[in-house]
């Protein structure tokens, strides 16, 4: 490969800021300064930018994001920062999308990935992975709201219930809800079916992923094999 595509590939820079960045020497192939940005580079040559080596990722990649409010699931188009703005040294962020979607607002478990096939199987309505939400409501809880969960509740604009969702009352203003669906900001729509209003949501677990309780606030990491194969 030549050494301009595979800085283009490895980093933030077009072919031409690549070839800049050589010709101003702040590239070294195997600790030399290479003679020019068309130069041909092999698979174990150690590159670097500025002293840091670069690594070029080939496969797929998986990531959990504890994602923070007031970042938004999508790749462009929007007047609020972008999930994909917190993957900080990913060089094909733009190419990943979400594996279903977090309401601007909502923090926590996140996943990112650009294999289609695996986020297409996780949110497939046959393969569906439970999902546990955390919410803090603006009043107390109705006294039949786990009932009314588990029975299923009417949305707004929506003549098909919602599939039985298990609610957990830590107090009359903070639940744990275990929904089995995914539909347009279910979460909110079913307390507001109920009276009240959620104040705050955050995801705590997709399928048997709990998030990791010290991926701090806007971290990401990448999932491990066994994590990976746990989820499809
Ligand atoms: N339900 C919501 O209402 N919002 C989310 O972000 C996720 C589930």
């Amino acid at each position: 490969m030549r050494l301009d595509k595979f800085l283009a590939d490895t980093t933030d820079l077009t072919r031409s800021l690549a070839t800049k960045a050589v010709k101003s020497g702040r590239v070294l192939v195997n600790g030399v300064k290479p003679k020019s940005a068309s130069a041909k580079v092999a698979d174990n040559d150690e590159i670097t930018l500025d002293g840091e080596r670069l690594i070029l990722q080939t496969g797929y990649r998986y990531i959990l994001l504890h994602k923070p409010a007031g970042y938004v699931c999508a790749n462009r188009g929007s007047a609020h920062p972008l999930v994909f703005d917190l993957l900080k040294g990913i060089t094909n962020r733009l190419d990943m999308h979400t594996v279903g979607r977090l309401d601007l607002d909502t923090t926590g478990l996140l996943l990112i990935t650009d294999d289609g096939q695996w986020s297409h199987h996780l949110t497939s309505p046959r393969h569906h992975q439970p999902k546990v939400y955390r919410a803090w409501l603006a009043e107390d809880l109705c006294a039949d709201a786990e009932q009314r969960c588990e029975r299923g509740i009417l949305l707004d604009d929506d003549p098909v219930p919602t599939k039985p969702a298990q609610l957990q009352r830590i107090s009359d203003r903070e639940v744990l809800l275990t929904i089995h669906e995914g539909r347009y900001h279910q979460v909110r729509r079913m307390f507001a079916a109920m009276g009240n209003h959620v104040e705050r949501l955050h995801r705590e677990q997709v399928g048997e992923f709990v998030l990791d309780p010290n991926l701090p606030v806007g971290e990401f990491r990448d999932l491990t094999e066994e994590e990976i194969a746990l989820l499809a």
